[in-house]
């Protein structure tokens, strides 16, 4: 994972950076079942830009292996703001959980939804580009 964070080159661009709705698998700690996850990542940059197949690259390396989904959420918040040295980042993951589904759940509510931000996404006018820019153009499932 350092080497994938050491490719970054200078920023010029210090708007929002987003890359949205990135596949990824998992597995949930408790069940030891597959969780798809459908991960939309942003950060604003300082100095240091990362490519877009990288922050790919980066969500399913960390999806990978049981873990808990609130713990992916904040891992991958943390990673995109302190190893980036940005001024802030936000992660919002949908997560399709077979444990969930398999119970007899309806498709919809096995969706589990977590979020976290990071430095300026704290302020709600961030915040809000963000998630409307992730939520609103695509309401499909996964
Ligand atoms: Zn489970």
């Amino acid at each position: 994972m350092q080497a994938l964070l050491e490719k970054t080159f200078p920023a010029k661009y210090t708007e929002m950076v987003i890359s949205k709705h990135n596949t990824a698998f998992g597995v949930c700690p408790h069940h030891l079942l597959p969780v798809i996850y459908r991960i939309s990542m942003a950060y604003i940059p300082t100095q240091k830009v990362l490519g877009l197949s990288k922050l790919s690259r980066l969500a399913r390396m960390i999806a990978r292996g049981p873990r808990l989904q609130e713990d992916l959420t904040h891992e991958l918040a943390d990673i995109l703001h302190i190893q980036l040295a940005s001024q802030g980042s936000a992660v919002y993951i949908e997560g399709l959980h077979m444990c969930m589904a398999a119970r007899g759940v309806g498709a919809h509510e096995a969706r589990l939804v977590t979020s976290g931000v990071r430095g300026v996404f704290l302020e709600l006018a961030t915040r809000e580009e963000f998630i409307k820019l992730v939520v609103a153009p695509t309401q499909n499932s996964l």
